[in-house]
């Protein structure tokens, strides 16, 4: 009997999980997934705590790739009934009829199978494994007043923002036009042509600079163009005025503001939900999964990983594992210093100099939230997926309201509103270290300065780190074509993923270099180009 070939994949995550159920769906490849944590899906994880789910940063499930949408589909198939609170809050869904599911698994003989099954769509009422359509809301709170995300221009945003200030920010964005700064390197040049000194400084520079921790001017303007979507002042002005001289004003403005709102995919107990399942399929059908396995050590014998050496959590123990592909979503920085022998110096600095923004979640159970809003009544519930917060007197980001992702995400969905603050932090910072008690009652402390919640409705609270949540666009980044000419040395390492390429891959990009990185094994190519095209286009990028 032929000896079958071994994949070991570091890191069971979208992009890790991915390629091992690619190989084992469409090769003779048993992959090895090897994950440093005990957790299944990676910054795509569902943390649970006393019932109620957290969802790191949260997490749409949208994709202008069909082979993804297709792909998640067949593993979590769309709703085909009503959610538990959809009929009540009258959302608007399309439903599914008849849906085509797949299931890897392993025949009498051992060999691999994929199973693909027509059925009813799945009721979420009555079974988990469904894909929800949700409504997307998600809007800037300042001053006590919500902005449209991504911004719109609506009169109610003049009225809100103020008339004078509205004339300014007309005047500045005038301005910045007539004078276009001609270096759009970075960010603060990027935004600012694009909207004007004054709008960038209202709604962009404070929470920009609380994600990355550094001036807009060191950040590069590639990760504000895959943000960014083709949005500036000129099209949020000219839908405005189209609106004015239209005969049906009002319509017109209700419509500009619902237009706001679409829609995206969900899986009824979050995105960990999908991974999980794929980490059971990959086990079933002969793969392995690997928690509290960190990878330690990759050895290279002349251009080819030959073995990789990984550390037990619980024991300690190191062993070795032999492989003919090593797939790797490990962060750059730490691929690159374990690889023996050592890369060349040049490849050695490149890859230390790479920069990370870690991310903290405080979860948050409140009875009720009580939202300020200027001109109306406290609210208990909002209907926003997430909020902005663009104050810079609190370090909070972002505030996600987890009843509005999925209400299967919360344990008492009628009683109680599950939200998550988040916090954008490096892991040297003090808040990162600080005590989970003392970063619950910071966070009750903001959620009362900023108008959003009375520290009296707060029941419960738990905390969440993730390391290495972002990778940076400053620091080594515009350099990095030195680690993927090494890389490209390596026929048989594959760098695949977020940290692991050090892109700011959403999970659809992510496991779409996955799926590419299997179909050149299949297809014996050794130029990887395909793999770091994906994510160029700089179109559509997560919030
Ligand atoms: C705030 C935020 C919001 C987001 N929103 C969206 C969204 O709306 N939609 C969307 O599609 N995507 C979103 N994303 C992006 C999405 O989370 C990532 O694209 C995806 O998780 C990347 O998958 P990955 O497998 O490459 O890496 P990861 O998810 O980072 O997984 C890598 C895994 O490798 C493990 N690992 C690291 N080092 C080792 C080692 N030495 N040995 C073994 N294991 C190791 C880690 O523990 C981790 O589990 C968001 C991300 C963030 C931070």
């Amino acid at each position: 009997m032929t000896k079958r070939r071994v994949a070991v994949i570091a890191g069971a995550g979208p992009a890790g999980l991915t390629a091992a159920w690619e190989l084992l769906a469409r090769t003779d490849i048993v992959p090895i997934v090897l994950e440093a944590t005990e957790a299944t899906g990676g910054i795509a994880q569902t943390f649970e705590y006393k019932g109620n789910r957290i969802d790191i940063g949260g997490h749409r499930f949208f994709s202008k790739n069909q082979r993804v949408m297709d792909w998640w589909f067949s593993i979590l198939p769309r709703q085909g009934a009503p959610a538990a609170d959809d009929g009540a809050r009258k959302h608007e869904v399309e439903f599914a009829g008849d849906v085509t599911v797949r299931r890897l698994t392993r025949d009498a003989t051992g060999a691999t199978r994929v199973i693909e099954e027509r059925r009813a769509a799945p009721d979420p009422e009555r079974e988990d494994a469904v894909m929800l359509q949700r409504p997307r809301l998600s809007r800037i709170y300042w001053r006590e007043n919500f902005f449209p995300y991504p911004l719109g221009i609506t009169l109610l945003v003049a009225w809100r923002l103020g008339l004078v200030n509205t004339a300014l920010i007309a005047l500045s964005y005038l301005k910045a036009r007539l004078f276009l700064r001609r270096d759009e390197t970075y960010l603060d040049a990027f935004f600012a042509n694009r909207f004007g000194e004054r709008l960038y400084e209202t709604f962009f520079r404070g929470y920009t600079e609380k994600v990355w921790g550094v001036p807009c001017s060191q950040i590069r303007a590639d990760w504000g163009a895959q943000r960014i979507k083709g949005l500036s002042l000129t099209r949020a002005v000219s839908h405005a005025v189209r609106d004015l001289l239209s005969s049906d004003f009002e319509k017109h403005q209700r419509e500009r503001e619902t237009s706001l709102i679409t829609r995206f995919f969900y899986p009824k107990l979050g995105p960990g939900q999908i991974w999980e399942i794929v980490a059971r399929q990959v086990a079933d059908a002969g793969g392995t999964v690997r928690h509290g396995a960190a990878v330690t050590g990759v050895t290279l014998d002349g251009d080819r990983v030959s073995r990789v050496t990984v550390r037990d959590a619980r024991t300690g123990e190191v062993e070795e594992i032999a492989c003919d592909y090593f797939f790797s979503t490990m962060p750059v920085r730490e691929l690159v210093s374990m690889c023996r022998p050592a890369p060349a110096p040049r490849v050695h600095e490149v890859a230390s100099g790479l920069r990370y923004r870690d991310f903290l979640t405080v979860g948050l159970l409140l009875r009720r939230l009580h939202v300020r809003e200027r001109g109306r009544e406290p609210q208990a519930m909002v209907g926003d997926n997430w909020i902005y917060v663009q104050d810079e007197s609190v370090d909070v980001g972002r505030i996600q309201v987890f009843n509005n992702w999925s209400p299967y995400l919360v344990a008492d969905p009628e009683n109680t509103v599950w939200i998550g603050l988040e916090y954008f932090v490096d892991e040297s910072d003090a808040l990162w270290r600080a005590r989970d008690a003392d970063l619950i009652a910071q966070a009750k402390r903001e959620l009362e300065q900023i108008g959003v919640a009375l520290p009296a409705d707060v029941l419960d609270g738990c905390v969440l780190r993730m390391p290495k949540a972002y990778p940076a666009y400053f620091g080594t980044y515009d350099q990095l074509g030195v680690v993927r000419d090494w890389v490209r040395g390596i026929p048989n390492l594959f760098c695949i993923g977020r940290n692991g390429m050090h892109r700011y891959n959403n999970q659809d990009h992510s496991m779409l270099t996955a799926m590419l990185a299997v179909d050149n094994i299949i297809a014996g190519r050794s130029d990887d180009s395909n793999l770091w095209d994906v994510n160029l286009e700089m179109v559509y990028q997560e919030e």
